[in-house]
């Protein structure tokens, strides 16, 4: 039954984590009708999973925090490589978003004197990260969606339907359609069903996330495939940064069954730190020049912090995540690696049971269930895993606009934000900033717009693209995913040589044919098989962009690690890799990064700048002129 559903909407979002529910809160409030699609159920979504918190200078525990202090860590942290103008916006309203969130309802844990509390983060200068204990992303996304059934009321109340703001879950978007450069609805399945829909809308927010399911080891789940990503670029939009991917320095490694899954960053704010197989605290020897003056070289210092930050340097243990990933990488290379590949991470030996238990009850319950360690009395096992892609569509930083009008993107699926590498707690603070900004736009839009029609033809062609793996007779998807896992895991990892780049791209040219005839068994109800096989195409088209763009940035900076290019190149620094489609085949672009503001050059010292930027640059700064 080829039958196919149709709906249509204002404003259609696709991707219900914290950038989705925001952005359809914000286009609902505008007046707009809104559906929500989300490929899991719903709330289920890696915001739900995130553990730390959310980063904003509110400065209730250090009242030298500000939005400048932030800005500066998120450009620091990204190695200025950030779209500076989306940094700003994002360390300027990320308090206001997070105020917002208590008046729908979130509670905040709470310091002392009653102000919501703010912990300790990689690359934060202070206390930034409003937490609630170690699930964070649970009370988000739970207010969020609590907001969207008080709308889902107020609608009721006021005598309208319950169908200006609709949520359908378990269900993907496997095509969008577009007319004369811009979008015009979507078209999708049903995951119980199978059943197809096509949705009308003349403006439409991606907030799909990232796409770690291309790689073996990852703490992403299953739904990460790239969908947004390449649903975007097939429309005729751009991805810029693929290149750069984070892998979180700390995800377990034992039992195999369960590596990858994430052990929070908290840990080592709360207190922890990294041990090698001597038991050397190996950090204090990975601290790269730019942050020698930010880093404590020796235990005492950096364990002073803790308790007086004004006066002593950080620990090292929480520079950023890429230096921390690569140094453990290191240790476990150098033979000083733990029994099964990576490194102990202990804060048994340094906090209380009792403060353990409040701080980190989820770690504590996962190590319990998951590994049999009792993480109160004795150290993790933990090494890199493949956590967060900072590369993704490009926007306009005001408006969240795409290339193709009428269509949005916020959140992991949109790139430019965390520009090399991300500081943890900024995607938390940055899906509801531009999550809000992209409901806005995407309202707007719609409210200038035609309601757009869908052809039969273009329906009915979607329709024929979704149902090819069942009349194919080539491989298993599983069989071709793992295919794809191997080559990004062996050769486009944390560590990359031009020579394995190329490889990479030959092994993925080969896979390319072998997907287009990847073959789905059975019917089309509950067939994670067939639902795989569609999925393929956009880990393709994704890892196939960040092979390419990590061939031609031939330097090393933040989640991007080039062995035979060491060093950062303050000529790359200027130029962000943009890759678009042509004919169906990937076609990567150079373009410059936006020039920052005169003032924003000012927050920083001169002697900074000249680590990442070239005289001609940092010159121009305001400092210069004092
Ligand atoms: P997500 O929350 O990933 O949601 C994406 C949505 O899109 C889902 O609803 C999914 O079903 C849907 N979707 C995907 N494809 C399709 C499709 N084809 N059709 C329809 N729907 C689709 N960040 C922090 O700032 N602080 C933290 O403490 C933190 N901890 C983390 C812990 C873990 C274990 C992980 C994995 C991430 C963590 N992060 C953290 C990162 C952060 O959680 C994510 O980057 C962020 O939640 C992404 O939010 P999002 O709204 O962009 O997308």
């Amino acid at each position: 039954i080829n039958e196919v559903e149709h709906l249509s909407c204002d404003v259609l979002v696709i991707g219900a984590g914290g950038a989705g529910l925001r952005a359809a809160v914000e286009a609902r409030l505008a007046g707009k009708s809104v559906i929500v699609i989300s490929k899991s159920l719903f709330g289920k979504a890696h915001t739900v999973m995130a553990e730390g918190g959310a980063a904003a200078a509110m400065g209730n525990v250090n009242a030298n925090d500000n939005w400048q202090v932030h800005f500066r860590d998120t450009m620091r942290g990204g190695k200025f490589l950030n779209n500076y103008r989306m940094a700003e916006l994002h360390a300027q309203e990320a308090p206001d978003r997070i105020w917002e969130l208590e008046t729908y309802g979130a509670l905040f844990d709470r310091t002392a004197d009653g102000r919501i509390s703010q912990r300790n983060f990689g690359g934060h200068e202070y206390p930034r990260l409003a937490h609630v204990g170690d699930r964070t992303g649970l009370e988000l996304i739970r207010t969020l969606q609590q907001k969207l059934v008080s709308l889902q009321q107020d609608d009721e109340a006021a005598g309208e339907s319950r169908d200006r703001l609709q949520v359908i879950d378990e269900t993907t978007i496997t095509e969008l359609f577009t007319a004369g450069g811009a979008v015009k609805g979507a078209f999708g399945y049903r995951r119980g069903t199978g059943r197809f829909m096509a949705i009308a809308a003349p403006a439409i927010v991606l907030a799909t996330g990232g796409i770690g399911r291309s790689f073996k080891v990852t703490s992403n789940s299953w739904e990460y495939t790239g969908d947004g990503h390449a649903l975007a670029l097939r429309a005729g939009a751009k991805l810029i940064n693929m290149e750069f991917i984070q892998f979180h320095p700390t995800g377990m490694v034992w039992p195999p069954s369960v590596r990858g899954i994430l052990v929070t960053e908290s840990v080592r704010g709360d207190g922890g730190v990294l041990k090698n197989s001597d038991g050397e605290r190996f950090m204090f020897g990975y601290i790269p020049e730019v942050f020698k003056a930010q880093y404590a070289d020796n235990p005492d210092e950096a364990d002073r912090w803790y308790t007086d930050p004004d006066h002593n340097r950080r620990p090292p243990e929480l520079l950023p995540r890429d230096e921390v990933a690569r140094a453990i990488n290191a240790e476990v290379k150098a033979g000083r690696g733990t029994e099964h590949g990576g490194v102990y991470l202990d804060i048994a030996s340094r906090r209380s049971a009792e403060y353990i238990r409040e701080r980190l009850p989820s770690m504590h319950h996962q190590f319990k269930e998951l590994a049999d360690v009792d993480i109160t009395a004795a150290p993790m096992e933990v090494g890199p895993t493949c956590h967060y892609i900072m590369g993704g569509i490009e926007v306009d930083a005001d408006t969240t606009a795409s290339a193709v009008a009428g269509l949005f993107a916020a959140g992991e699926v949109s790139g430019g934000m965390h520009g090399s590498n991300r500081l943890g707690g900024n995607s938390l603070s940055d899906l509801l900033v531009f999550g809000k900004r992209a409901g806005e736009y995407a309202a707007a839009h719609a409210s200038a717009a035609e309601s757009p029609k869908l052809s039969e033809a273009e329906i009915a062609a979607a329709v024929e693209d979704a149902l090819r793996p069942f009349g194919n007779d080539g491989e298993n998807p599983y069989a071709l995913q793992d295919a794809m896992q191997q080559i990004n895991g062996r050769l486009v990892g944390i560590i990359r040589r031009a020579g394995e780049l190329e490889e990479a791209l030959t092994e993925l040219a080969a896979l390319e044919e072998r997907i287009a005839n990847v073959t789905a068994i059975g019917g089309r109800a509950y067939n994670p098989g067939w639902h795989l096989a569609l999925d393929l195409r956009n880990m393709y088209v994704c890892s196939v962009a960040t092979a390419m763009a990590a061939l031609e940035r031939d330097e090393s900076r933040g989640g991007h690690t080039r062995e035979d290019a060491p060093g950062m190149d303050p000529q790359w620094r200027k130029v962000n890799l943009v890759a678009s489609l042509e004919d169906g085949a990937v076609r990567l672009e150079r373009k410059a990064v936006p020039a920052m503001t005169p003032e924003l050059l000012g927050l920083f010292e001169q002697t900074e700048l000249s680590k990442y930027m070239t005289p001609e640059e940092y010159q121009s700064s305001p400092t210069e002129e004092e």
